[in-house]
């Protein structure tokens, strides 16, 4: 053979084993071994029913071989290197079950308004963040709220205009189903629009007294004024994405189910796992569209498990806190209003049909009694199988006698539990004292046989499961109200909680086999805690800090100390 092609084929040979033993093989990125210690003195709550705790734990490349305690496994592991958890307590990596780590990216590249108490402070807020942008750069933010203001009415343009005349800006409420535009924003859009403005069907938007559009739009309608911004540019969605997953990182997540995304989404992700940047593991929804479409079938799985594409996400209807959730009777506080179904029934079958054919998992949003009605006939109607691990995103608010036909069907209960203590304040306004017996339910789906599945569906709320926790324990806030909890008969016991975001959540995304608990076998996915959160008072778990967070027995935050 001659030697230049011998010398391709070298070349080539070296490049397919360097690909196969890049992040897929063996050895995290950059070829460095994954590490290999002891970890001892912790206070190891498993999660494994036949060996709920222990105080050390053998890891190997990144894997767990042995879970017990420090002598017991000192003979078959006396080569590792010792690392103490200092008598701290130490739990399976968390999950979150449901979240946008795209959304907290952007987020995090926007103004935050979240807490703002008036629109003063929103103003004051928009003002400093404004500081950083570029002349004519559109102000973006995210998280207002106007049921947190002295009038909880929605805002307009004007309350806008006086401080940003010329620059757009464009303003998300914090359930994401309603935006908030200065004249600058809509003008950029369209100048017809100010006066002509039709929503569109599953959307809605409002005019002040001169018949122009007042600059709130709702779900749908959002496309009016949204398909103008420019997106953000792909250095900046980076940038923002490392921020996302160092947060998540912080507060003890080595897992997230990434509830929508496209194939823009999904390269993303995909290079960052390659780049040795993306440090959860990220169970992703895809959107229908093209993302649909080239994944049907020919589904997405790696050997360092990062990442795992088989399911799709659709939507049914809008957020309660917008009077977009289906409901099958009018809103208590809105007559007249059935809220909004954002597929109709028809489509939906059809793109359920299509889902299943592709053998995707199917995780379907809906809020109101009548879209998860319309979700557990539809499903049943398809035939699925428990097998599936198909799942109700939210099942926020049931018809009492739909509670039972989880278990029967099989249907994941994904869940967020902090939902219930935002949404506590107004909630029953909206739905009146039967209906909201059958909201955030809990208690009654796991005492039905359903499988719950929890995370906190951020940035809608705060990134951090302890205070999801918390809600599911207590049923109050983080001002322990109300005293005795809202509609205490709901809450959960705290193994019940701590399965639903870690096992749980694993198995609802197919990763049961490999994380969510700390067994021998699956990789080295744990959080070390500053405090016992199976032992302590609940309003102390708000205060825990998580001290290091390790996945594939790296730590992604925080260190053991030496
Ligand atoms: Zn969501």
């Amino acid at each position: 053979m001659n030697t230049p092609t011998t010398l391709l084929l070298l070349l080539t040979a070296l490049l397919l084993s360097a690909c196969k033993a890049g992040p897929a093989g063996n050895t995290s990125p950059g070829d460095t071994p994954r590490p290999s210690f002891l970890l001892t003195d912790a206070r190891i709550h498993t999660g494994n029913p036949d060996q709920p705790t222990a105080s050390a734990m053998a890891i190997r490349e990144g894997r767990i071989v042995a879970v017990g305690d420090a002598d017991a496994l000192a003979d078959a592991h006396g080569d590792l290197p010792v690392r103490s958890a200092a008598g701290n307590t130490v739990i399976p990596g968390l999950i979150d079950a449901h979240a946008h780590l795209r959304n907290l990216a952007q987020m995090r590249l926007s103004a935050d308004l979240v807490g703002t108490g008036s629109i003063a402070e929103i103003i004051q807020r928009l003002q400093a963040h404004e500081k950083n942008l570029a002349p004519g750069e559109w102000l973006r933010g995210r998280g207002w709220d106007q049921n947190d203001w002295p009038t909880p009415a929605f805002p307009t343009r004007q309350d806008l205009d006086a401080a940003f005349p010329d620059r757009p800006v464009w303003l998300e409420r914090i359930d994401g189903h309603a935006m908030w535009a200065n004249t600058a924003a809509i003008r950029a859009a369209s100048d017809a629009l100010l006066q002509d403005a039709e929503a569109p069907p599953g959307g809605q938007l409002f005019r002040l007294e001169d018949g122009t559009a007042s600059g709130v739009f709702i779900d749908d309608a959002e496309h009016l004024v949204g398909s103008a911004v420019p997106p953000f540019s792909p250095e900046a969605l980076d940038r923002g994405l490392d921020m996302a997953l160092k947060e998540a990182n912080r507060y003890g997540l080595t897992g997230v189910h990434e509830a929508g995304v496209d194939t823009s989404d999904i390269n993303r992700f995909i290079r960052f796992a390659d780049e040795g940047r993306l440090t959860v593991r990220v169970h992703a929804m895809v959107e229908p569209g093209p993302a649909f479409e080239r994944y049907c079938s020919d589904h997405y799985s790696r050997e360092d498990d990062l990442i795992s594409i088989r399911s799709v996400k659709i939507y049914l209807d809008g957020a309660l806190g917008s009077r977009g959730a289906a409901l099958m009777q009018e809103y208590s506080d809105d007559p007249g209003n059935h809220g909004l179904m954002r597929t109709a029934p028809a489509d939906y079958a059809d793109l359920v049909d299509r889902a299943l054919a592709c053998g995707y998992q199917m995780n379907t949003h809906a809020i109101g009694d009548s879209a998860n009605r319309l979700l557990l006939d539809t499903y049943e109607a398809a035939g699925i199988s428990p097998e599936g691990r198909h799942r109700n995103e939210h099942a926020q608010i049931l018809a009492l006698e739909d509670i039972d036909r989880f278990a029967k069907l099989g249907i994941i209960a994904s869940m967020q539990p902090t939902h219930a203590t935002s949404d506590m304040y107004w909630a029953e306004d909206r739905l009146g004292a039967h209906r909201i017996k059958g909201a955030y339910a809990w208690r009654s789906l796991l005492d039905a046989g359903a499988h719950l599945a929890f995370g906190s569906d951020f940035p809608v709320e705060q990134v951090n499961p302890m205070l999801g926790i918390h809600s599911a324990l207590t049923r109050q806030d983080d001002q322990l109200w109300p005293e005795g909890g809202w509609y205490p008969e709901e809450r959960l016991e705290r193994d019940e909680v701590l399965h639903a975001f870690t096992l749980g959540a694993a198995w609802s995304g197919f990763q049961d086999q490999v994380t969510g608990s700390l067994e021998p076998g699956k990789w080295a996915d744990f959080v070390v805690l500053d405090r016992d959160i199976m032992q302590v008072a609940p309003p102390s778990i708000l205060d825990t800090r998580v001290e290091a967070t390790f996945l594939a027995g790296e730590a992604v935050h925080g260190a053991l100390s030496p």
